[in-house]
């Protein structure tokens, strides 16, 4: 397999360095903690990148993007995970969001959510999960009753990423009979300032604020904030947990860093014990392991369609490598992994017990891993 994506992907790849180097420090760990300056980096960077024409190179040009291919889009992705994320929350709309209001929205939604999404303006959270329907979505009990031309929303969502720092949430709720599972639900844009809605952050190891519950009470929902036909939000849906899954180029943080510890170490890494630096190695056979199941991927989207067991085959080698990486590479700094960023001298910025904490909950964001593994032994059994 050759990993090299090609002399304009190349070029491409340093465009988008120097511009990372130019606008987000070097000390920049992600705009989902608590640090107001990192929100404020990363809103600033999407702007620059969206006039460059980067921030959503690959969408058509009637929606505001540059008409470049997927594999050009996975060159962007993988610069920004391995920089720690500098397009920040807005990434949700970027991968998903966007694409399935440009695929399954209504010319006047497209009119109106795409350009913001675009431009670099907007940030859009999920509000798909609940206290009872996480693995089993299709549980979900959050309801939408017709009133008037519109909806009215109740329920509670859970573990909504962002959604204190977004404008907007895509939010399933049902509208089929109680029990009509994939085949009664739908799903609405809401704005979240709209009557009803509060967000409450809870707290966990993701910092402060990554994580919320949502809650709905008598939510007003115009008639053109629901993503049509009504009842039909499952293939919606489907198809944007497909893209989450490969949406993340987690692979291209794990490879960078296992780069960069290496040579912070300098001789200190090669006296490390021989069974520590043996896991190095199979964690970087791994990363790349995962890069190559992430471009199987994209190979099928570039063709125009997703393979759901094939997604969910690559989310599984990204978290686990994410994990793996995480673990050796904490060994390997040892307790000077807990120096926090702003602390001088601390490796590489405190970077590598930030990755450690956050790959713990990669394995369950976007579906479990065992979740995956279902799709994919379920993929599996069917082609026999
Ligand atoms: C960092 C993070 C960010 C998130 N962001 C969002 C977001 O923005 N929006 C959103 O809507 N949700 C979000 N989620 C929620 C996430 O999608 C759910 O946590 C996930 O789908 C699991 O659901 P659950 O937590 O209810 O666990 P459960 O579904 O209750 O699962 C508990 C355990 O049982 C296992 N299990 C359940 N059913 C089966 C089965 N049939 N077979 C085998 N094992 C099973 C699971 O694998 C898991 O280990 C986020 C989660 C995390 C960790």
């Amino acid at each position: 397999m050759d990993y090299d994506l090609g002399a304009e992907a190349g070029s491409l790849r340093d465009r988008l360095r120097d511009l990372i180097r130019d606008n987000v420090p070097e000390s920049y760990l992600g705009a989902f903690s608590d640090n107001p300056e990192d929100l404020e980096i990363a809103q600033r960077f999407c702007k620059v990148l969206a006039a460059e024409h980067l921030l959503t190179l690959a969408w058509p040009e009637e929606f505001g993007g540059a008409g470049a291919s997927v594999w050009d889009q996975t060159v962007v992705r993988e610069e920004m995970w391995a920089h720690y994320e500098p397009r920040g929350a807005q990434y949700m709309g970027l991968n998903w969001v966007g694409p399935a209001i440009m695929r399954h929205g209504t010319p006047e939604q497209k009119a109106k959510y795409l350009p913001p999404i675009a431009a670099g303006e907007v940030i859009w959270c999920q509000g798909f999960s609940e206290p009872d329907a996480g693995s089993d979505l299709a549980s979900l009990r959050t309801r939408a009753v017709p009133d008037g031309d519109g909806w009215r929303l109740n329920g509670q969502k859970v573990w909504t990423s962002y959604a204190l720092m977004a404008d907007h949430c895509v939010v399933a709720a049902r509208t089929g009979a109680p029990d009509s599972r994939h085949a009664g639900i739908t799903l609405f844009l809401v704005p979240m300032d709209r009557a009803g809605l509060t967000a409450v952050p809870i707290p966990s190891q993701l910092g402060p604020h990554h994580l919320n519950e949502l809650f709905l009470d008598d939510v007003r929902v115009e008639p053109g904030e629901a993503i049509l036909p009504v009842n039909g939000g499952w293939k919606v849906m489907r198809d944007a947990l497909a893209y989450e899954r490969v949406g993340i180029a987690r692979y291209a943080r794990c490879d960078r860093l296992l780069t960069e510890t290496r040579a912070a170490l300098g001789a200190d890494f090669d006296s490390a014990p021989p069974a520590l630096l043996a896991r190095y190695a199979r964690a970087a056979v791994h990363a790349r392991t995962a890069r190559l199941l992430s471009y199987k991927t994209i190979a099928a989207q570039a063709a125009g369609e997703i393979v759901d067991s094939d997604a969910a085959a690559a989310r599984v080698a990204v978290t686990r490598c994410d994990q793996e990486v995480g673990g050796v590479l904490m060994e390997l700094i040892g307790s000077d992994a807990f120096d926090g960023r702003d602390q001088a001298g601390a490796p590489l910025h405190g970077g590598i017990e930030d990755h450690y904490r956050y790959s713990q909950a990669a394995t369950v964001a976007a579906g479990t891993l065992e979740m995956q593994l279902t799709l994919v032994a379920r993929a599996a059994l069917e082609a026999r």
